[in-house]
């Protein structure tokens, strides 16, 4: 059919004439029908007849012609909507796809942002790794000194400068990691018992006097009703606190600097109160943002990485809780932080010692250190055996087992990584011991959680960070321990703890003067392996002499040579004799 044509046909009219013409070819052919059928007398009536057909017809086909416009009218809103529907879903289609092709796009930015924060994180944990040993090495140093009465006092304030700066690096440290681990999803809140008085006291010593070097005055306020101990995440509230406090003493040249603790139903108010230079308002929603400094000239003289409220907050909110500021230029800031800490009605371990710590009471107890870092095992043998301990130490965890077996610890201390077995491995082959079984504190530079193992709690019975905090390592071997600190405001000297590892010069049967000689030789000239094969040796040729093949073991695996030498000149001293 020529186009016209067709066009012609699928016109409204056509339509429509169309239809009007079938139903009256219907009608007419019904009623032609009845004609037919009707038997007729006369002609008269076949024309009545006729004629009122003829009329019927022509009243039906006006009811047929509005009917058959109805029917094209209702087609056609059929056709239409037909039509919009098919748009529509053509529409859609393009919509979907459009949105598959950008989930794809998203979904390959999101692999690469994730694969470049892992490996960010990966960054940020073996650097702190990096920073923590040496740092760890400063802090337990700068402890050993600040305990060593024979260093004048006015060098002791230096000496706790260095200590509070090594601690407050690490802390920096564990922020960076905090950042990257919030960022990364993977935060793990600690409970902690704290004592409360006692941790604020740290905080507010460490403060009044930066507050006071510069001639601003420190109050503390702390409500009455504080409890003794509570349960919260001591690293993180101390490191919320630090960081408020020191800006406020930074920030502030005059007047004075106010920490205030309200308690409440749980809730702990800390207020943070400066008279400083104050914050302008424009700067108070901007200054929580990673980096963002205020714009006031008198603030930006001053050093600082902006990074500081930005943990703050970001701990804060981590902990269920929050910070606010009220601040007015010139006259100073307040920073408020609200807290949860639950109150801790049976505390699990004992209240700090407050006074030195100078010794113990009952049987001499034995501790083994395993660390890979000989800086690490030193400070640990420094820090314990003033104290009456009997500290052996093994650099990995192949010795340390031999060790344990051998010498029976009552506690070991454990780093986590460790070439060849690492710190979780050990703690499991102990824990599979025989017999009685030490008690076991694992110590890591990292603060993440991230290589805990599922079954790690049944490990070990307490974990403490790098850099070791002195006072939370003599907590826990208190409490697994279960001994009697002698402090030194007791006035009495301590007594030695009683010995009940044998002594070797009259315990143990001496070693054979060839042997005295070569480990001397060995030992001048600093060949640790070469010593260790020759005490193995000396070990299966002369099994009586195993006790002091351990100690001298043991000396060896502290590096400690001097000392190491000055037992086999007793030695070489008991054979001339
Ligand atoms: P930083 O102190 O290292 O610059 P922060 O994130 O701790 O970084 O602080 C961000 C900014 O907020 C500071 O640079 C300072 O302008 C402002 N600020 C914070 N605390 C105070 C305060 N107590 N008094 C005045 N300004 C403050």
């Amino acid at each position: 059919m020529p186009r016209w044509g067709v066009t012609w046909i699928r016109s409204d009219i056509s339509r429509y004439g169309g239809v009007l013409a079938l139903f009256a070819a219907i009608i007419g052919a019904a009623l032609t029908l009845v004609y037919i059928q009707v038997p007729f007398e006369t002609a008269v009536q076949r024309e009545i007849l006729r004629s009122t057909l003829t009329t019927v017809f022509f009243i039906l086909s006006i009811f047929a012609g509005i009917a058959a416009w109805f029917i094209v009218l209702m087609q056609g809103s059929r056709r239409a909507a037909e039509e919009e529907t098919r748009r529509q879903t053509e529409l859609l289609m393009q919509e979907i796809e459009a949105h598959q092709r950008t989930d794809a796009k998203l979904q390959e930015a999101k692999e690469k942002a994730e694969a470049a924060s892992k490996a960010k994180s990966r960054y940020v944990v073996g650097l702190s790794h990096e920073l923590r040993t040496p740092l760890n090495a400063v802090v337990g140093y700068a402890q050993i000194l600040e305990r060593d009465s024979t260093i004048p006092a006015r060098r002791l304030d230096a000496i706790r400068t260095v200590r509070r700066n090594a601690e407050y690096l690490s802390g920096l440290i564990d922020g960076l990691l905090d950042i990257s681990k919030i960022e990364a999803g993977r935060f793990h809140l600690n409970r902690d018992e704290v004592w409360l008085r006692d941790f604020l006291n740290q905080l507010v010593s460490m403060f009044r006097l930066q507050a006071n070097a510069k001639g601003v005055t420190f109050r503390f306020e702390p409500s009455d009703r504080l409890p003794q101990c509570v349960y919260t995440d001591e690293n993180r509230l101390r490191q919320i606190l630090i960081n408020l406090l020191s800006n406020a003493v930074k920030f502030t040249d005059s007047g004075h600097v106010a920490m205030r603790i309200g308690y409440r139903n749980q809730v702990a108010v800390f207020e943070i109160e400066d008279t400083g230079i104050g914050i302008p308002a424009c700067d108070l929603g901007r200054i929580f943002q990673p980096f963002e400094r205020s714009e006031h000239s008198a603030a930006r003289a001053r050093a600082g990485t902006g990074l500081g409220l930005t943990i703050t907050r970001m701990l804060a909110e981590t902990m269920g809780g929050e910070i606010k500021v009220r601040s007015e230029v010139g006259r100073g800031s307040t920073f408020q932080v609200r807290l949860m800490l639950s109150d801790v009605v049976r505390p699990r371990d004992a209240a700090p010692v407050e006074d030195r710590v100078r010794g113990y009471a009952g049987p001499r107890q034995t501790i083994m250190v395993t660390d890979d870092d000989p800086i690490h095992r030193r400070l640990v043998c420094e820090l314990l055996e003033p104290l009456g301990f009997n500290v052996i130490t093994a650099p990995d965890g192949a010795s340390c087992l031999a060790l344990a077996d051998e010498q029976r610890p009552n506690l070991v201390l454990l780093d986590v990584s460790m070439p060849g077995m690492d710190g979780w491995t050990v703690a499991r082959r102990l824990r599979r011991m025989p017999r009685e079984r030490p008690a076991i504190i694992i110590l890591s530079a990292l603060a993440m959680d991230h290589e805990r193992l599922p079954d790690c709690d049944d490990l070990h019975d307490a974990y403490l960070t790098k850099p070791i905090n002195l006072r939370q390592l003599l907590d826990k071997i208190h409490s697994l321990l279960g001994i009697e600190w002698i402090v030194e405001s007791d006035g009495v000297p301590p007594p030695e703890p009683s010995e009940t590892v044998p002594d070797e010069k009259t315990a143990s049967p001496p070693l054979a003067p060839a042997d005295v000689e070569r480990l001397i030789r060995l030992g001048e000239i600093g060949h640790v392996r070469g010593i260790t094969s020759a005490l193995d040796e000396i070990e299966r040729n002369e099994p009586h002499s195993a006790a002091l093949v351990a100690k001298l073991r043991n000396i060896v695996y502290s590096f400690n040579l001097d000392r190491f030498l000055v037992v086999l000149d007793a030695q070489r001293r008991d054979h001339a004799s």
